[in-house]
């Protein structure tokens, strides 16, 4: 029997091209020499499995990041060879770290000792093939990473068993955003330096240091040491605007509309009579609501879909599979697309209307939402 595909009615539509051309303007702005990390945890920011890591892979980055190790080994079982950085690894599964030829970053002794014990069990490294794993900085972030006050005893531990090598340290910068925090920026960066010196007069071997994110490579460019590690950037989303329009955007959430229907005037619609017809209308039920990742708060007037290239906004609450519009004054019909974002009606644009960051609109789709990657 031929397999049959189903045409899912919600996609979110991935423009490959337009990611790789992302890719390249911030290559724009850095060394040649300057190393590339792309983040692709959370399953490469929302927008898809192993998909973005392959295309990523191929277009020459040097680094993949990911958050934990389960996102390292299902990039693993798809065939991505490149280097993968997870950033907290769980404690308790250094082996699959190991096996998996995954970079653990180390961000406390206690984490550092569980990966010892690890390593002693699996013999196959030594001072010619050495283990190689990256130290996590905290340089006022405190979220993860050492403080100076373990560094004595870290570098010593890390002396002890040569069967380890420090592949690289790290910080992470915590408003790079934002101009206010300018000076805490540059003093997170001083630290890091001051940090990094430790390293380089207590080791003979070069070790990369990193700590540039997107808005920081924009906004802090003369700290892009051996490697950068670029996120948001890559899905189109910079909080400049000048960089932002030289970003193509490269995600797009539409659906179709299901039905139809002309309301008289007094009468309420979905859930808990939320909305409410003040005159005669007409309504487009569209199959996406919360369960998908459209925002609840996004319902009652918070957010119009664009239908046939105009603005038809969410009358009513959003419902966990469904979710009405108006479509009063819109020439069209069933099964005609609506678009919940795109280029005109940006996730940005999103994100301020229910108090939230891109980040979270984007990581938030749930994987019932079928991706499709055009190339
Ligand atoms: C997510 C992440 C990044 C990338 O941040 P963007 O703002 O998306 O560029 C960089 N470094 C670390 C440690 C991260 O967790």
């Amino acid at each position: 029997m031929m397999q049959k595909e189903l045409v899912f009615d919600t996609t979110l539509e991935i423009n490959m091209n337009n990611l790789v051309a992302n890719l390249n303007y911030f290559r724009s702005l850095i060394q040649p020499k300057t190393k590339i990390m792309a983040m692709v945890k959370a399953f490469s920011y929302g927008l898809g499995t192993y998909e973005i890591a392959r295309l990523l892979e191929q277009n020459g980055v040097d680094y993949l990041g990911v958050a934990n190790t389960y996102e390292g080994i299902e990039l693993r079982k798809e065939g991505i060879q490149l280097p993968i950085m997870v950033m907290k690894p769980e404690v308790e599964s250094f082996d699959l770290v190991i096996e998996n030829n995954l970079t653990p970053a180390i961000f406390s002794l206690y984490a550092l000792h569980k990966l010892i014990e690890a390593l002693k069990i699996n013999a196959s490294f030594n001072i010619y093939h050495p283990f190689l794993i990256s130290i996590k900085i905290d340089t006022g972030m405190h979220r993860l990473g050492f403080d100076e006050k373990d560094i004595a005893e870290l570098i010593n531990n890390i002396k002890k068993y040569p069967f380890l090598k420090i592949e690289s340290i790290f910080s992470h910068l915590a408003a790079t955003d934002e101009a206010e925090h300018d000076n805490f920026t540059i003093q997170q960066i001083k630290s890091f330096n001051h940090f990094a010196s430790f390293f380089e007069n207590e080791f003979e071997y070069h070790i990369d240091k990193h700590i540039l994110n997107s808005n920081g490579i924009i906004r802090f460019n003369d700290a892009q040491m051996d490697m950068v590690r670029l996120g948001i950037g890559l899905y189109g989303v910079a909080s400049d605007l000048a960089v932002q329009q030289q970003l193509l955007p490269v995600s797009t959430l539409k659906s179709k509309i299901a039905q139809i229907k002309e309301i008289p005037s007094g009468e309420t619609i979905g859930y808990n009579r939320k909305g409410v017809a003040s005159k005669n209308i007409k309504i487009a039920t569209i199959p996406v609501g919360y369960a998908d990742g459209l925002s609840r708060r996004l319902g009652n007037g918070n957010w119009s879909m664009l239908v046939n290239g105009q603005k038809a906004p969410i009358i009513g609450n959003v419902c966990m599979d469904m979710v009405m519009i108006d479509v009063t004054n819109i020439e069209c019909k069933e099964n005609d697309e609506a678009f919940i974002f795109s280029d005109e009606n940006p996730i940005t644009k999103m994100a301020k209307q229910i108090g939230t960051i891109p980040y979270e609109i984007l990581t938030s789709y749930s994987p019932r939402v079928r991706r499709v990657f055009k190339h």
